[in-house]
């Protein structure tokens, strides 16, 4: 059986065109209390063909997103001190409410960087806008650079030192080519990530980049040693890429794993945000222009599962999670978390699984909104 919402005593007066100032409340509730429930048999849904459309199947992805999203917001909002606090409040009404216009659709994302949903949506748009540059590299290599963990009360400095240290083994190494006539530049994307580790209250800052010419990769890599006397030869890796067409996907899947098998630590998360907040952490090198990863609006995700109308679509936290319509009650996305997905909007982690099933957890880390 799934439930919908008719629309409340608050929603039925509320003005469409004008808007409803949102305010948003713990419990992820945007337009206050729910109506009456009404009830929806999926099973008769079914029997009469109702089959998803690929809109609507990226909307439901979207408001399984959301719930994680909102879940890890409200997390965040428990580190005490942090000055990302009211940014993190803001951000709980990223995709808040849905308006309709016939197919077409408008919402707001927040655009943060612990935002589950803007970044699955920005790794799609860094996959699409990089993905020629990649995909024309003549010899495309991956190269991971590495350095000593880094405590979270440096960890700013360390990602600021990280990038010029890096930016520097690509001038040099340009300098190299050129005294050896070689004038031709050294073409790069890279992203810079970090994995926090609980026990030692310290992040592992690295890199990955998808390099042109394996040659080139060596050079970095012999400079990168040089730069950095702390780091270990057996702590980089150096591949050349099998598949081009699976690498910007690869790269761009996030720059932090805020979901692990692990509890959620909301402190050390804080810690990167805190140090990585207004900063880029895609460079290019070489001929590869940077290109903008806001996340905006996507005019081409048409409303195609439900009748065109004017309506207005708002965020329904809690148990619900999906978006209500204020005409007439019902769901938008239709969205029904299986256990795997409730067990981490609840928990904030996976489920651990054995090696040989870890295909969710896969799964979940593959799919981007490309
Ligand atoms: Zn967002």
């Amino acid at each position: 059986m799934r439930q919908s919402y008719v629309k409340n005593d608050i929603s039925r007066g509320a003005d469409v065109s004008s808007g409803v100032p949102l305010c948003p409340v713990p419990d992820g509730l945007l337009y206050g209390v729910p109506g009456v429930a009404k009830q929806i048999d999926l099973d008769t849904l079914a029997q009469l063909g109702k089959k998803p459309t690929k809109n609507q199947l990226k909307m439901m992805s979207r408001a399984y997103r959301k719930a994680v999203s909102d879940s890890l917001k409200y997390r965040l909002l428990e580190v005490k001190d942090s000055p990302l606090r009211k940014s993190y409040l803001t951000s709980t009404c990223c995709c808040g409410h849905i308006d309709q216009v016939g197919q077409a659709q408008r919402t707001i994302f927040c655009n943060y960087r612990w935002c589950y949903l803007c970044n699955n949506i920005r790794a799609g748009i860094l996959t699409n806008r990089y993905g020629p540059a990649i995909k024309s590299m003549s010899e495309p290599v991956f190269l991971t650079l590495t350095r000593p963990p880094a405590k979270r009360s440096n960890l700013k400095n360390e990602i600021i030192d990280y990038k010029k240290c890096q930016s520097a083994c690509f001038k040099d190494v340009r300098a190299k080519r050129i005294r050896c006539g070689r004038p031709d530049p050294v073409n790069a994307i890279s992203r810079i990530e970090a994995n926090y580790n609980r026990n030692r209250d310290s992040y592992n800052v690295h890199s990955h980049m998808v390099i042109d010419g394996y040659d080139n990769a060596v050079l970095i890599l012999e400079q990168w040693l040089k730069k950095n006397k702390s780091a270990t030869i057996k702590a980089q890796d150096i591949r050349r890429v099998v598949n081009p067409d699976d690498m910007p996907a690869e790269m761009f899947k996030y720059f932090v794993k805020t979901i692990t098998d692990k509890p959620f630590n909301a402190v050390g998360m804080d810690g990167f945000f805190q140090a990585t907040h207004g900063k880029r952490l895609v460079m290019t090198y070489g001929n590869i222009r940077a290109v903008s990863d806001d996340v905006v609006n996507d005019s081409d995700l048409y409303i195609d599962w439900i009748e065109s109308k004017i309506d207005r679509h708002i965020w329904q936290g809690s148990k619900v999670r999906d978006w209500c319509s204020v005409s007439d009650g019902d769901l938008f996305s239709e969205f029904v978390a299986d256990s795997d997905q409730d067990y981490v909007i609840s928990n904030l982690r996976y489920k651990k699984r054995d090696k040989k099933n870890k295909r969710y957890e896969t799964k979940e880390n593959k799919q981007v909104e490309a």
